[in-house]
């Protein structure tokens, strides 16, 4: 099983969460996750959002994002869509605690590592 390092992005695949290296990892979500596309999108964000925890600093709490998590989930139907993909507006950045609050419900786990797991 391929083991992906430095992986932070949320990872979500057809409605089942994936997490770096786990099983079920969708080709299309990890080749998305390596394009340049991204990586620019991703860092470009994080440097709009002067690399804080969105939801920390609603609140007042300086901390630092790690995850540039897609409010809509990637799958399928849109990992080709760059509005989706893409678009500042499907992006949240976010730190650990904050991105296990998104996932931590009825169909995801969260593991110590802030990776996201299909229940
Ligand atoms: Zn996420
Ligand atoms: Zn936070």
């Amino acid at each position: 099983m391929p083991f992906v390092r430095g992986i932070t992005e949320c990872l979500m695949a057809g409605g089942r969460a994936i997490c770096r290296g786990g099983s079920g990892m969708a080709d299309e979500q990890l080749r998305f996750y390596s394009t340049q596309a991204w990586k620019k999108t991703r860092a470009a964000y994080k440097k709009s959002k002067g690399g804080l925890c969105e939801r920390c600093l609603k609140a007042g709490i300086i901390r630092a994002g790690e995850f540039v998590h897609h409010k809509i989930h990637l799958d399928a139907t849109n990992i080709h869509d760059p509005n989706v993909t893409l678009s500042f507006d499907n992006l949240c950045l976010l730190c650990r605690d904050c991105h296990a609050a998104e996932h931590s419900n009825k169909r995801y786990v969260v593991d110590a590592n802030g990776y996201v797991h299909g229940r």
